[in-house]
């Protein structure tokens, strides 16, 4: 019998999918982990998961508790299902930057959305101050707090990283990733690394993010242009990005990124988010500088119908004077 215990059973064991197009292209193998497979739809199933578990486990979350979290808006989602499942009330504060999808989404699932203007980390009306603040406030409520609760990479540390492992059956030669919260690729990285110290870390980063310069500099400092990704990038190093041997950074334009996502979508049959586009930009400019004969692994990270009306809005996507060619 293979069965698994509910929703949080059914996070993880994602398949690694190898890219046809680009592997034939580069003569590398280049991997992706479907992390829109998840039962929630993205990579940050694990990292929800991971957070309300720790809790549960440190008794700072009991039956009927509260859940509050700033989220661009996947984190919300696995938070918003892990709650149902387990009978938490869920709070989420989310930029009213983010696509109509994922505030839709998040309300379909009974979450509570405060929707705030967007504000820099620095400023206390960020959107994870407010939910720090209102966690504070609650009795029976916890802060998910993804950005520096390090729970969320002990998930990555703990799945992700020995799935891929196991599926490559060790064969990896590099493991590229972009960050939001650093989850991913903290505890990618740190599980790779323990089981050899011959991979290779590689930070993708979009335009205007300051994760480039940290790594190059070690100090974080916006490198020039803005994106229209979401979800990652960052104006800081989170306590889950803190430390993560990171070898290698690339920084990656949506004039590159965008033509990736369709690449997927029409060459490889992948209908992914405009993260998982700067994901295998990066692993395709990696495999061109390495050489064939490699293995580059990867993140798709979430599903592109959560950006119908930007990302696969031709108007929309004319207007940034991002519309792919042909
Ligand atoms: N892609 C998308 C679409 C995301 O929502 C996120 C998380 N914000 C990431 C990538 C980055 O993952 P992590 O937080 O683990 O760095």
């Amino acid at each position: 019998m293979d069965i698994c215990d509910g929703f949080v059973g059914a996070i993880g064991r994602t398949p690694l999918i190898r890219l046809s197009a680009l592997s034939a292209e580069t003569g590398c193998e280049i991997l992706a982990k479907a992390e829109w497979l998840n039962p929630g739809g993205s990579v940050k199933d694990r990292a929800a998961w991971g957070i309300i578990n720790n809790a549960e486990r440190a008794g700072q979350l009991r039956p009927g508790g509260i859940v509050v979290e700033g989220t661009a808006g996947n984190t919300g989602i696995g938070l918003a299902h892990i709650c149902n499942a387990r009978g938490y009330r869920c709070i989420i504060v989310i930029p009213e930057t983010q696509t109509q999808e994922k505030i839709d989404l998040l309300k379909t699932l009974g979450a509570e959305v405060h929707l705030v203007p967007p504000a820099p980390y620095s400023d206390p009306n960020n959107y994870q101050k407010i939910a720090g603040r209102m966690a504070a406030e609650m009795e029976g409520a916890i802060w998910a707090n993804q950005f520096d609760n390090t729970a969320n990479r002990d998930a990555h540390y703990s799945t992700t990283g020995p799935e891929i492992w196991e599926q490559c059956a060790g064969q990896i030669d590099a493991f590229v990733a972009a960050t939001g919260t650093g989850g991913t690729l903290g505890g990618v990285a740190r599980a790779l690394k323990e089981r050899s110290d011959k991979v290779r870390i590689v930070l993708a980063d979009p335009a205007g993010s300051s994760l480039y310069n940290y790594v190059y500099h070690g100090t974080p400092s916006s490198s020039s242009g803005s994106s229209i990704t979401e979800g990652i990038g960052s104006s800081r190093v989170t306590a889950n990005l803190q430390d993560t041997p990171i070898d290698t950074a690339y920084s990656i334009p949506d004039t590159e990124s965008v033509p990736m996502v369709y690449r997927l979508l029409y060459q490889e049959g992948l209908f992914v988010g405009s993260s998982s586009g700067v994901n295998v930009s990066a692993a395709l400019r990696l495999a061109k500088e390495l050489g064939p004969g490699h293995t580059i692994v990867t993140v798709l990270c979430d599903g592109g119908a959560r950006y119908s009306s930007r990302l696969f809005n031709s108007q929309w996507l004319a207007e940034k004077q991002l519309l792919p060619a042909g």
